[in-house]
This record gives structure tokens, C-alpha cells and sequence, in this order.
């Protein structure tokens, strides 16, 4: 078993299809370990996504992830980290297949609908981040 970070973006929370992608998450196997509904300040989305400082979109990037409350989950499967990425796609909604929730409910490369760990380090720093080992 392993365990993957993964976020339903404010986007999709905001047009109401959270609970739609939950029931995708759901029916693709997934087990969720831990559920939170957390609007995030932009300290926190920035402290998230350090990583992409240098990038020229952190600053779209990080307003966006603090417009509106998302959903943070714990989701454990096997093979989470990998099997999560593939449920969700690639990244540019237009590049993703046919049947992957970026591509039902994306709207573009910023607004992506949800998010994935991409490496197991990366899911034990987020994963981390967001919730307390006891919540887990
Ligand atoms: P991911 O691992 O598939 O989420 O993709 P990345 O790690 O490359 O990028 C992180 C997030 O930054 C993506 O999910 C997008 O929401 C956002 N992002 C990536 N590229 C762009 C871009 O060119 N413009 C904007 N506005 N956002 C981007």
C-alpha cells in the first residue's frame, strides 16, 4: 500500500464538481485516509508550492490555489502516487486523455482541477504539510 497527496483545485470546487471527482476517486480504487475543506492563505499556497518559486507562473499559480477553499486529501492505494497521476492526467487539460479528470473537468493549464504528488518525496512533504499524523 501507499499513501499520495492529492487536491480537488479551487477551480472545480467552485463550479461544484468536487463531489464528482470524490466519486471518480472513489471508483478508481482509491481508499481516502484524510479529508479536509481548507480555503488557503497565500502564505500557505506559496510555502506549498516553493519548488516552482523560479517559475513565471508561481505568482498565478499561488493566487489561484488561495482564490477559494480546495479539498485536501490523503488517498492510499497501491501504487497511489503513480495510479493518482494517471487518474488525473497530464497537466495542460488539452494534452490530457480521453476519460482522465483533467480532461473532464479542467479548464486550462492554470485552472487543472487537481493536483497530485509526483514522487514519493513529494508526497511525504505534502502529505506532511497538510495533515497532522494523528488526522491520518
Ligand atoms: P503537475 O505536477 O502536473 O501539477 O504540474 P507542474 O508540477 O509542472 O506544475 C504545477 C502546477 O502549476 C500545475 O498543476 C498547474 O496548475 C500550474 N502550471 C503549470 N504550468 C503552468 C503555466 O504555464 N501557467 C500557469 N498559470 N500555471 C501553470
Amino acid at each position: 500500500m501507499e499513501r499520495t497527496f492529492a487536491i480537488v483545485k479551487p477551480d472545480a470546487v467552485k463550479s461544484g464538481k468536487a463531489g464528482q471527482i470524490l466519486a471518480r476517486i472513489e471508483a478508481a480504487g482509491f481508499t481516502i485516509r484524510g479529508m479536509r475543506l481548507q480555503h488557503l492563505s497565500l502564505k500557505e499556497a506559496e510555502g506549498f508550492y516553493a519548488v516552482h518559486a523560479a517559475r513565471p507562473f508561481f505568482g498565478e499559480l499561488t493566487q489561484f490555489m488561495s482564490s477559494g477553499p480546495c479539498v485536501l486529501l490523503c488517498l492510499e492505494a497501491p501504487d497511489a502516487i503513480k495510479k493518482w497521476r494517471d487518474t488525473m492526467g497530464a497537466t495542460d487539460p488539452a494534452k490530457a486523455d480521453a476519460g482522465t479528470l483533467r480532461r473532464d473537468f479542467g479548464m486550462s493549464i492554470g485552472n487543472n482541477a487537481t493536483h497530485g504528488s509526483d514522487a514519493p518525496e513529494t508526497a511525504a512533504f505534502e502529505l506532511g504539510y497538510f495533515f497532522r499524523g494523528m488526522e491520518l
